[in-house]
């Protein structure tokens, strides 16, 4: 038997209904969407379907969505482009400690081309302070990058406030919304974003496909493009539409929405009832503030254990990780940024619950902790 899939921050399977909508643009609807025949039409028509199930989960209009191959590529279009179109006004950006990679990697490589690149910390629940923010900004400052939902800790950083600081000052506001879409709302308009990505892997969609919102007025975003060639998406980032794909990440947003008030409640609900299971076993810490956050995360750090030998336990029975799917064997960096040391880090797990997870498995999950953790800490202790 395979173990009990608690990694959906890492990727989630992908959900029936989807499946369905996909299926018919592998084969028989192949077109072309930028060809001029009925081949082409049937499948732009469905691009263009997918593009409005996108622009309305963000309160947008569908010219605003441009088509990546996932959230990594959306955030690379947004940092790069944003640099390579704005760097005669300014060559700051700001960004913080706890980003995913794929925001903190860019600006490291634009600081090697001489951008000056501020990484905030954040304060020990995992959420920046504002007025940190407030202070790093100057006028040479062209762009702002803070994820809406961590993918270790799940904590909300408060968008409204950011996009409102950034806004004043003529500042653009790009959010990594991998994590956020379908599971809080994120209205472009009155958060004052004016880039966000988003992946369609994490809620129930294909991997490999996924968008960036670029604001299209007040202000209109210049980007330079990351992909030259065919002048697919206005430009912004040529190749070939990847059809099915992009039909599977419009399901899956549209799914996500419509469920979404229920499917968060229904979590939430898990959650809560595995923190306080936990929380009875003892020696156990939460990582990150428990709100503002995602309803199907859970970060914790088993004190008085050692993080290798509770992963190898854990690994048979439970699929979680230590930090995130990309960076494993190193300690986390947002874990470190919390202030925990990396023996610390190390014996934290993170739990990601999604739209497949059962009362029962989480009930199961407990079980096991329950015998496994006094077994790991007596071991622990004979040892020393
Ligand atoms: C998963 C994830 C990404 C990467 O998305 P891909 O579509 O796999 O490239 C980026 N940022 C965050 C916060 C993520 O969780």
């Amino acid at each position: 038997m395979r173990p009990i899939y608690l990694d959906y921050h890492a990727t989630t399977p992908l959900d029936e209904r989807v499946w369905q909508a996909m299926q018919p643009y592998w084969q028989s609807r192949f077109g072309n969407p930028a060809s001029a025949h009925p081949y082409g039409w049937e499948a732009q028509a469905a691009v263009e379907m997918a593009r409005e199930q996108v622009a309305a989960a963000l309160n947008t209009t569908p010219d605003s969505i441009v088509f990546t191959s996932g959230a990594t590529e959306a955030n690379n279009l947004a940092i790069k482009g944003v640099a390579a179109a704005y760097y005669s006004r300014g060559r700051h950006i700001v960004t913080v400690q706890t980003e995913h990679r794929a925001v903190l990697d860019p600006c490291r490589y634009l600081a090697t081309l001489g951008f000056r690149v501020t990484e905030l910390p954040v304060q020990p629940d995992g959420l920046i302070d504002l007025e940190q923010l407030e202070q790093s900004l100057t006028p040479e400052t062209i762009l702002v990058s803070v994820m809406a939902a961590n993918n270790e800790i799940g904590v909300l950083q408060p968008l409204a406030a950011i996009g409102r600081l950034c806004r004043e000052r003529g500042i653009l506001f790009h959010t990594d919304a991998a994590q956020a879409i379908g599971k809080i709302p994120l209205d472009v308009q009155a958060l004052q974003v004016d880039l966000l990505s988003l992946t369609a892997h994490k809620i129930g969609g294909p991997k490999g496909v996924g968008a960036l919102y670029i604001r299209r007025d007040n202000p209109r975003v210049q980007l330079v493009p990351q992909l030259h060639g065919g002048g697919q998406e206005q430009d912004f980032r040529s190749g070939t539409l990847a059809v099915p794909l992009i039909v599977g990440l419009g399901a899956a947003v549209q799914i996500a929405l419509a469920e979404r008030e229920m499917e968060q409640a229904r979590l939430l609900d898990l959650r809560t009832y595995l923190w306080r299971e936990l929380e009875a076993l003892g020696e156990v810490r939460l990582n990150g503030a428990w709100s503002p956050r995602l309803a199907g995360n859970l970060n914790v750090t088993f004190l008085g254990v050692n993080g290798a030998e509770l992963h190898k336990r854990l690994q048979p029975v439970v699929a979680v990780s230590a930090g995130s799917a990309c960076s494993t064997g190193r300690p986390s960096h947002v874990l470190l940024a919390l202030g925990l040391s990396p023996a610390l880090a190390a014996s934290s797990v993170r739990f990601g619950l999604g739209r497949w997870t059962t009362k029962a498995e989480i009930e199961q999950v407990v079980a096991y902790l329950q015998d496994l953790l006094p077994a790991l800490r007596r071991t622990r202790y004979t040892k020393v």
